[in-house]
């Protein structure tokens, strides 16, 4: 700080970037302006990397990546107003995908927004962020700001971790205090997740019920891959001999070709399953709500979940284990005796003959799409899969329509937490952000699969990969529409669902390196040399714009009435 006479000063900004330091935050991620420039200055020159984007949607997605990837809240910074705004669609995001993070965001004069007296960009954020986010708090005094950060940390990432809004008006900013004061009103949280365990008796029923189930399965969720159990799970699974099931971000928790791995008869195991064990994985939309005829009626359902109040949610949990999957799984490790969990022949039998059905109509389907010309997802997508397989390491980001379900079947994984996607909400625009924050936070290479119409809601991120020359290499499966590209028009313009655009070219403006490719084996080709440049690229597949669905696998949920044309 500054030295006024014999008095050392500091202000509202060394104190937030002092007390990020003090937690150990190496990243934030966001957009400057009015009033948080000189903040990010600050940060970058304290040896905090500013990653600085172009949209404050793709910050805040960054930052919530960073959450999942490394269990402590990604931090977002935005200014006031519509910047705040903008980071508040990650933010609610962030929360239902019960993803640490911190959005940060300067505000307007509280003396002229209370009294609405139009101040440059006046906004009630406090207010307007409370409803989407895990919790909302105002620092109104410099001596204040440490409080508020420890506050905001903790609140992300205990219990179920999720978006916390942290508001810090211009003048709390600019405040000056004494530079001694201010350091001792800083803290570091200590322990900010603590480790929490069922009692013995809610462990045993458990363990009692899944040993007397005829056909049991687990299902892992996003929440099992963000507790870092990975052993743990691994461990429960193999000693049970009990098939599961990987949501889609549990994907690589166990190696999807794992002998137990079920994912090639999903359907038959949740009609079929008559014990369930979810393991971070709520029982939303995304499970059909545990409803028949998709579920057995009669199953039963253990919860391992941090969240008591996601149980009994949807269905009744004959055997609730609330705490942390680290915890809970290590202490069924323990309790469960030799040979007490037995898998009945029949049961693994009945899955793998599925299996294998399901597995050779796919075979068939990947056979045909080999040579189909022009290309089809599929034929794309399995010469992606053959690269990653090269390169296991990499992450995997995906959102899309069609390209999210077809490259969610297509590309397995072989590490943990090495798949990022389209999550709780099936929601398009993390795609950029989501990259960003894992070539950040790991420096391992990123391949982000992307539908056309997906990539566009970040897609001017590409220019924040090259300025950082982040190992990004973004293939969109360019069908030229959402969903398709081949719908007609019923008046002069483009029909609502057409898209239009050379990707490769877009990213040839900032740098990057571009590719167009129009055969696998040309995707192939290109994927291959990106991912051994180690530099930003783009590689824009040309895809039959009659190749696709309409909404992909979630067809159902358009409202039908009476009939559109399309
Ligand atoms: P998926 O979409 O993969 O099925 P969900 O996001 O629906 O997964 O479920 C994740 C669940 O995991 C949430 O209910 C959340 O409360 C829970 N969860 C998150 N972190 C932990 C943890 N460390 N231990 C236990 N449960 C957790």
């Amino acid at each position: 700080g500054d030295v006024v006479g014999a008095k050392k000063l500091t202000d509202g900004i060394h104190l937030v970037v002092d007390a990020l330091k003090l937690n150990e935050v190496d990243a934030i991620y966001g957009v400057v302006g009015i009033p948080i420039t000189d903040l990010a200055r600050l940060a970058q020159a304290s040896g905090i990397r500013f990653i600085g984007f172009r949209h404050e949607s793709a910050a805040g997605h960054a930052a919530a990546a960073a959450g999942f990837l490394t269990k402590k809240p990604g931090i977002c910074l935005t200014v006031s107003a519509p910047g705040f705004l903008n980071g508040l669609v990650a933010l609610a995001n962030a929360t239902v995908n019960c993803f640490p993070m911190v959005q940060i965001s300067g505000s307007s004069e509280r003396h002229l927004v209370d009294l609405q007296r139009g101040d440059y960009e006046e906004m009630d954020q406090l207010a307007a962020a409370r409803q989407f986010a895990k919790a909302a708090y105002r620092v109104h005094r410099a001596e204040d700001i440490g409080r508020g950060v420890a506050r905001a940390i903790r609140t992300a990432v205990s219990g179920r971790p999720g978006g916390v809004y942290l508001d810090i008006p211009a003048a709390v900013l600019g405040e000056v205090i004494d530079a001694d004061l201010g350091a001792a009103s800083l803290w570091r949280v200590v322990d900010p997740a603590p480790r929490q365990v069922p009692e013995p008796a809610a462990l045993d029923r458990a363990i009692e019920l899944l040993a007397s189930a005829q056909r049991p399965l687990v299902v892992l969720g996003k929440g099992a891959a963000y507790a870092q159990a990975d052993d743990q799970i691994r461990q429960f699974v193999e000693l049970t001999g009990v098939p599961y099931l990987p949501m889609s971000m549990a994907k690589g928790l166990l190696p999807d070709d794992h002998a137990q791995s079920v994912a090639s008869a999903r359907s038959l195991a949740l009609r079929r399953a008559d014990v369930v064990m979810l393991v971070g994985a709520r029982l939303n939309w995304l499970l059909g709500h545990g409803d028949a005829p998709q579920w057995n009626s009669d199953a039963k359902f253990i919860q391992v979940d941090i969240a008591s109040t996601e149980l009994d949610s949807n269905q009744p949990i004959a055997a609730p284990l609330v705490g942390d999957v680290g915890s809970v799984m290590q202490a069924l490790i323990e309790r469960t005796g030799p040979g007490q969990i037995a898998v009945p022949a029949q049961w693994r039998d009945e899955l793998s003959a599925r299996s294998a059905e399901n597995v050779g109509k796919m075979a068939r389907r990947l056979k045909a799409a080999e040579t189909a010309h022009p290309m089809k997802f599929l034929g794309g997508l399995q010469a992606i899969r053959d690269v990653l397989r090269e390169n296991p390491q990499a992450y995997v980001v995906n959102e899309g329509a069609n390209a999210l379900d077809l490259a969610r079947n297509t590309i397995g994984m072989q590490v943990p937490r090495h798949r990022l996607d389209s999550g709780t909400w099936g929601v398009m625009g993390i795609g950029m952000g989501y990259a960003i924050a894992a070539a950040v936070e790991t420096g391992e290479p990123v391949v982000a699969i992307e539908g056309d119409s997906a990539f566009g809601f970040s897609g001017m991120e590409i220019e924040t990969i090259c300025r950082y020359n982040l190992p990004v290499v973004t293939v969109v499966l360019n069908n030229s529409g959402v969903y398709r590209g081949d719908a007609v028009s019923t008046s002069g313009d483009p029909a609502p669902t057409a898209l239009r655009a050379r990707h490769d070219l877009m990213i040839a403006a900032f740098g990057g390196r571009g590719y167009r490719a129009t055969t696998p084996v040309e995707v192939a080709a290109a994927l291959r040399e990106a991912l051994t440049l180690r530099q930003p690229a783009l590689i824009d597949c040309v895809i039959d714009p009659a190749d696709g669905t309409e909404s992909g696998n979630i067809a159902h949920l358009n409202p039908k009435g009476i009939t559109v044309q399309r």
